[in-house]
């Protein structure tokens, strides 16, 4: 029989006979009350069972994990908390769960052994939560670049490009590695493999949406980017999902004006769709915070975090102003910082980043014109022959959440960078044929998703706001 979602039930304006809902049980109280949440929101609906016209065989099967099914009259509920329950008639089980064995019991986990539960770990109701605003934060992404006429273009996952060139690159090979075609010297011999030549999963589709922004004049991408990160961060995964808007003819500023509209649009829509599930995750951190030692408690909760993004303009600062912000609060007699910044042209660390956002500025904080050499080549060097149009935007409690920059269009600027950090032409004939054919300014940039996750929903590690997390040593299922 079709069922009524969870959701839908609790949002009910009146009784109904006759319901059917299906679900998981959390809990089942007193042989009578059962919890019940099929994932459509963080609510479980109380279902009440007719224990004394059910038989003990099945009573005993109601367990936390099992899948039921239960068909009853909507009523109003005399308990605390919410408005209706369901007064069960007949009662299926649909899948048994051992209880004895079901990881997931109604308790506190720790988020170590939820990560290893990574299947399971959806069941509990923070991971629904987070899941829920992960999906309507992705629906957002699409909602904002669709009504601003952006279009969205899929650039190849596999690609012989690298467009970082920080060799953090995963190679793709079709070729029998125990035995592979080896070219005189010994070397791997790819010309026999798969597409002819060495590819790579995609670190960034920003070249090839360039190429498209050329033609499309605006124009996102959103899917999976992959590194080979040695660091085992709390920011950073092997598979992430990256957003990257491409825009002819915006310079830097509108860059940084388009980034600051997308991550406030998509904020706020999260926020007005995602009340209960975000009211939800600003509990279990305020329940966090309390054991915490006062003096490290953060001052503000998740929502009030929130709507201070809404509300308040992203500070801008330049490179060299950052710097100079940096050594004045480095006091000689007291070290602040791990690594202290003396020169201009050092590139800023983490600590330094979190000083700026969290301690200085109080605020998410646009850096931007870097020095050329701390940044990729495609950026575009700007009229004082020693910054770049780079800008970066930086997150409370994260760091680095957007990284973008105003492309260099001068196709003989463009050369003479690449020659001299060694970039062979002929490897980016297709790339720099976009600045022989209709070159223009024009302006990008890339949000690591997993990131906006993290901030929207106040988790800390990045592993614990994407389904199944991809980390050194860690990818069995
Ligand atoms: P970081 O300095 O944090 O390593 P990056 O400068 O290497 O980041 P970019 O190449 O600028 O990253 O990529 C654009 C955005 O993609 C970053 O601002 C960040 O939000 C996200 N990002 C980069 N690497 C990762 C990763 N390994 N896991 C998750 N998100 C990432
Ligand atoms: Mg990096
Ligand atoms: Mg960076
Ligand atoms: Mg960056």
């Amino acid at each position: 029989m079709k069922r009524t979602k969870v959701k839908d039930l609790l949002a009910s304006t009146q009784p109904m006979s006759d319901v059917t809902a299906k679900g998981w049980v959390r809990t089942f109280r007193n042989n009578q009350f059962i919890a019940l949440n099929d994932g459509s929101t963080i609510h479980n609906i109380q279902c009440v069972v007719d224990f004394e016209n059910t038989p003990e065989e099945t009573l005993k099967r109601i367990t936390t994990g099992a899948a039921v099914s239960v068909v009853g009259d909507l009523v109003e509920s005399q308990g605390a908390g919410q408005k209706f329950e369901i007064q069960v008639k007949t009662l299926e089980i649909l899948g048994d769960s051992d209880a004895e064995k079901f990881p997931m019991q109604p308790k506190k986990h720790s988020l170590e052994f939820l990560r290893d539960n990574a299947h399971l770990r959806v069941r509990t109701n923070a991971f629904g939560a987070i899941m829920r605003v992960r999906s309507v934060l992705a629906a957002a992404v699409h909602q904002y670049f669709q009504e601003q006429g952006f279009v969205y273009v899929n650039t190849p996952i596999i690609t012989g490009a690298d467009a970082e060139g920080a060799g953090e690159m995963f190679q793709v090979s079709a070729l029998d590695m125990n035995n592979p075609p080896r070219n005189e010297d010994g070397t791997i011999n790819y010309k026999e493999d798969f597409f002819g030549h060495q590819t790579n999963l995609t670190v960034s589709g920003q070249l090839e949406g360039e190429a498209f922004a050329m033609a499309l004049g605006q124009i996102y991408t959103f899917g999976p980017t992959f590194r080979a990160e040695n660091s085992n961060t709390s920011r950073h995964l092997a598979e992430f999902w990256m957003i990257e808007p491409e825009v002819a003819f915006n310079d830097l500023h509108d860059n940084m004006d388009l980034a600051e509209d997308f991550i406030r649009y998509v904020i706020k829509y999260t926020v007005d769709k995602c009340q209960d599930d975000l009211k939800f995750l600003e509990g279990r951190l305020i329940d966090e915070e309390k054991s915490k030692p006062q003096d490290q408690r953060s001052e503000m909760n998740l929502l009030d975090k929130l709507n201070f993004v809404l509300e308040n303009n992203f500070k801008r600062v330049s490179y060299t102003e950052a710097i100079d912000i940096l050594r004045d609060s480095t006091p000689n007699k007291k070290k602040k910082f791990q690594y202290v910044i003396n020169e201009w042209g050092a590139d800023l660390q983490s600590e330094h980043e979190r000083f700026l956002v969290e301690k200085h500025f109080k605020s998410p904080v646009i850096v931007y014109d870097y020095p050329a050499n701390i940044k990729s080549f495609y950026m575009r060097l700007n009229e004082d022959g020693k910054t770049v149009g780079a800008m970066d935007i930086l997150f409370p409690g994260i760091g680095e959440i957007v990284g973008g920059s105003q492309r260099e269009e001068r196709y003989d600027v463009l050369v003479e960078k690449m020659r001299k950090i060694g970039i062979d032409e002929k490897e980016l004939w297709w790339y720099l044929d976009t600045r022989r054919f209709g070159t223009a300014v024009h302006s990008g940039f890339g949000l690591g998703f997993e990131r906006l996750v993290l901030f929207v929903t106040g988790m800390t590690n990045i592993r614990d706001v994407i389904p199944f997390p991809r980390t050194p040593g860690n990818a069995e299922f």
